[in-house]
């Protein structure tokens, strides 16, 4: 049916190591995402399915939107139950860790995950890994840890132990990490993938509706005021910055995530290559960057604002005033246009 990218003897080790444990724990990366929550639900529902006493932990609260997942409410949150959370993780027989690369990911569950005795099992798609694991499985080419998931759970010959609600699990992280299949899904096999998990039963259009197209009034208004009042283009320099004060923030009663996705609008626009959201938070700005093509917003955040991260989709911080760490963005809009835009290369690009 798909072609089996993980090796053999890695799946041979991951069903010595299952079969073994009787009590799991699943544990995911701090602020986790659909990707997080779908990989550790799924893993749930399929290795209950076989009889295991199996329980997913999360190391803080996740989006409301991925609350209605089936499962969702037997999640053990660390930041509400962190005594309950150590214990499980102490006395699992197994941890598998999903869709996160460095222990520190584990957010305040860092220190546990470190000590703890079990055999781990890391699943995970992001570039380098550093996690000590007696079992890694890492594929950095897939777009998603539940695509990966997939790929791991018919390679231990549990395809059979896929339901329904495992199915919505997968899909749920592979719609999150391929922004509704509109980034990182040029494998045809994910297709494929796809098609087994609505034949599964998962309902895309219900996952799409409440992954995708579900928010608040204020969470609409504060978006559309962002574009409306404080989008600023720079149709010359291919660039756009949107900032929001902490008081604007509070006029539309901001809460976590009411703001993500925001920083790829203005992205729509034709000619514009890269785009900046700056947040003001209560200690800092918090900075996102998102680009197209070879244009790299890790070194842009890297350089001036104390982060990294991915090519195209990077973040970081500034200690200082919104207005200040606005004006250093414009400053270098000029250069970055000599650097990164009209070299031969990015002239090539078909964007
Ligand atoms: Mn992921």
């Amino acid at each position: 049916m798909i072609t089996q990218i993980i090796d053999k003897k890695s799946l041979a080790r991951a069903t010595e190591l299952i079969n073994k444990a009787n009590r799991i724990v699943t544990i995911c990366h701090t602020g986790p995402d659909g990707d997080a929550i779908g990989s550790s639900l799924a893993t749930v529902h399929v290795l209950s399915d076989i009889g295991k006493d199996i329980k997913a932990i999360i190391p803080d609260k996740a989006l409301d939107n991925l609350r209605s997942l089936p499962g969702a409410k037997d999640i053990v949150n660390a930041a509400d139950h962190p005594e309950f959370a150590a214990k499980l993780i102490n006395e699992a027989d197994l941890i598998i860790c999903l869709d996160f690369n460095t222990i520190d990911r584990a957010g305040r569950l860092t220190e546990v995950l470190q000590e703890a005795k079990a055999p781990k099992i890391l699943i995970d798609h992001h570039l380098g890994v550093t996690i000590d694991a007696t079992l890694i499985i890492s594929h950095p080419e897939m777009c998603a840890t539940c695509c990966l998931l997939f790929y791991f759970i018919c390679g231990i010959g549990l395809f059979n132990a896929i339901d329904r609600n495992a199915a919505e699990c997968m899909l749920a992280g592979i719609m999150t990490d391929t922004g509704n299949f509109s980034y990182n899904c040029d494998d045809p096999e994910l297709y494929i993938i796809t098609a087994e998990l609505v034949r599964k039963g998962a309902d895309k259009e219900k996952l799409y509706n409440r992954l995708f197209n579900t928010f608040s009034a204020n969470c609409l208004r504060l978006n559309s005021y962002a574009i409306l009042k404080k989008m600023e283009v720079f149709h010359e320099g291919h660039a756009a910055l949107i900032t929001l004060t902490r008081d604007e923030l509070n006029r539309f009663k901001y809460v976590k995530g009411d703001t993500e996705g925001l920083v790829n609008r203005p992205l729509a626009i034709p000619g514009i290559i890269y785009s900046c959201f700056m947040r003001q938070e209560t200690d800092c700005i918090r900075v996102s960057m998102r680009s197209r093509g070879s244009f790299p917003v890790n070194e842009l955040c890297a350089e001036h604002y104390g982060g990294g991260g991915h090519l195209n989709a990077a973040g970081g911080e500034f200690y200082g005033s919104l207005e200040d760490a606005a004006a250093l963005f414009r400053s270098l809009i000029k250069e970055n246009n000599k650097k990164y835009i009209e070299n031969s290369k990015f002239k090539n690009e078909n964007i």
